[in-house]
């Protein structure tokens, strides 16, 4: 077999893989080259997000929610369940099963496509060579026209709380751990924290969320984010913030921690202590040092708006370039460049990111909060419809939160939509739709939606925009 391709893809997460079926459809002859094991020491295709990140999460946070409803969440329906127990072998099989399935699933697109796998570690070389590296230690070299670096991201570290793997760990290993710790505790209050908090939390851990800033969720609309901590306080998360954790040790079997809050030094004890303060790029291997690719100092590979690097023919994608660590902005970004190589116009659009915080209730978002509206100095109306007034909320007896629509003041256009409540994550795909085709918050409100739906939530947030909510008491003039 030839080792000339006309497209080699380094990473084989939710940036490459996609990015080498686009190519591979679009007619490129298409490698990927993926070093990941799974935990048999398998190669297994997926990256982060099928292996230990989006998917696992997801299925944990399913499980979990259905053993706190079935231990206390579902007596008000009528059903009552006596001693309902956990099982977290079977819960953690139940995971794996997933994540093989997912992770095979890949294996299949690829060889339906037409896309050559190689297993192992890919180094960009001068002149689009790669040298791959087996798991055997056996190197061979292939010729790429094009080269995608998509090698992802891995668990930031801090010196004040080293990983051991057992006691201190990373968010790989919080998803699987063998028993339930009594006292958890979490250092970092972002996305990937809170929601393994929600699930140990769920299953039974107390949890002790330390969060270094004295604003929760700070990249969320601000008046999401307090109802968030609002709610996640009720349900028993402990969220100190303004807490910086500064030194951890384990003694005994336990996790002591150190951490400042307001110039007082306080100290807290934890059965396990999972490190969750955000991710960094896989680039220190990815590329030779003749190859002269443009880095920042955190090791983020620079690129223009289309993904190109400062080399040649050489693009970068998914967590390894600027932009929030999300799959879906990554595979957007594959198809891009994809379609690019092909010679076809393609774009992506940065402003309508959708971001999702999938604890219960859920958050998700899109286009500008309403700080950032308020610091850009954009006039802006702003409608609001509770999920307590939504007849299928009250039916699946979950009506916390609310939806919020922000539209220009002039124009009407929808500007960013905001959301904390019952399946908000499936939701947020109907603002980005508007917002994709330009919407008004007119042209939602003259939208049908079915009835009884949390989706006329949405529909009623828009109309409320205009004073015009059905199901709301009305403002008043
Ligand atoms: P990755 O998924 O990290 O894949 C990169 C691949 O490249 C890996 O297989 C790696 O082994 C391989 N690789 C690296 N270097 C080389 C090399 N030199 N040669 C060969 N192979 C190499 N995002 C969401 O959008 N939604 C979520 O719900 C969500 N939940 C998450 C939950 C958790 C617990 C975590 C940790 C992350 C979550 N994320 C979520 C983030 C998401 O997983 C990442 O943004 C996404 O996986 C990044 O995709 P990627 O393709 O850039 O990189
Ligand atoms: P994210 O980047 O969304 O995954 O969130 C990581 C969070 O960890 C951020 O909100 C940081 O403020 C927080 N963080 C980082 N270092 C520390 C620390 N030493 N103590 C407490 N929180 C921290």
């Amino acid at each position: 077999m030839s080792n000339k391709y006309d497209v080699v893809v380094i990473g084989a997460g939710p940036a490459g893989y996609v990015a080498a079926i686009r190519c591979a459809q679009l007619g490129l002859k298409t490698a990927c080259v993926d070093k990941w094991l799974n935990e048999n020491n398998k190669p297994s295709l997926g990256g982060t997000c099928l292996n230990v990140g989006c998917i696992p999460s997801k299925v944990l946070l399913e499980s979990s929610e259905l053993f706190e409803l079935a231990s206390n969440g579902i007596a008000e329906h009528g059903v009552e369940i006596k001693n309902a127990k956990l099982n977290l072998s079977a819960m953690m099989q139940r995971k794996q099963k997933v994540v093989s399935e997912l992770t095979q699933g890949i294996s299949g697109l690829f060889k339906s496509n037409g896309v050559t796998a190689y297993e192992g570690h890919g180094r960009l070389q001068a002149k689009n060579n790669i040298e791959v590296t087996g798991h055997d230690g056996k190197a061979q070299t292939l010729e790429a026209a094009h080269v995608i670096l998509a090698s992802g991201s891995r668990p930031m570290e801090i010196p004040s709380a080293p990983l051991d793997g057992e006691f201190i760990v990373d968010s790989s290993a919080a998803l699987s751990f063998e028993s339930v710790p009594e006292r958890l505790g979490i250092i970092g209050g972002g996305v990937i924290g809170l929601e393994l908090g929600s699930v140990w939390r769920r299953l039974g851990a107390e949890v002790i969320l330390l969060e270094a800033q004295d604003e929760f969720l700070t990249m969320a609309d601000s008046q999401i984010a307090k109802e968030g901590l609002k709610l996640f306080t009720k349900q028993g998360l402990d969220i100190r913030l303004g807490a910086r954790v500064v030194a951890c040790e384990v003694k005994k079997g336990k996790v002591e921690i150190e951490y400042q809050q307001k110039d007082e030094t306080c100290h807290e004890k934890v059965d396990k202590l999972i490190v969750a303060v955000g991710r960094c790029p896989n680039t220190d291997e990815l590329v030779s040092p003749d190859a002269e690719l443009i880095l920042d100092e955190w090791g983020v590979v620079h690129v223009d708006e289309h993904c190109c690097t400062s080399l040649p023919n050489v693009y970068a994608i998914g967590d390894i370039v600027r932009g929030p660590m999300l799959a879906h902005k990554g595979s957007e970004e594959g198809i891009m460049v994809a379609e690019r190589i092909a010679e076809h116009h393609a774009e992506v659009n940065y402003d309508l990111i959708p971001s999702v915080i999938y604890t219960s209730p859920e958050i998700a978002w899109t286009g500008k909060t309403e700080q950032a509206l308020k610091t850009e100095g954009i006039e802006y109306k702003t409608g609001m419809f509770p999920f307590a007034a939504s007849g299928r909320a009250r039916a699946l007896g979950d009506t916390s939160g609310m939806v919020k629509v922000l539209a220009d003041a002039k124009t009407d256009r929808v500007l960013g939509v905001h959301m904390i409540g019952p399946h908000c994550s499936e939701l947020v795909a109907q603002a980005v739709i508007a917002m994709e085709f330009g919407a008004s918050s007119e042209d939602l409100a003259v939208t049908m939606f079915a009835h009884p739906t949390l989706s006329e939530a949405v529909h009623e947030a828009a109309l409320d925009v205009s004073n015009s909510a059905i199901h709301i008491a009305r403002k008043r003039k």
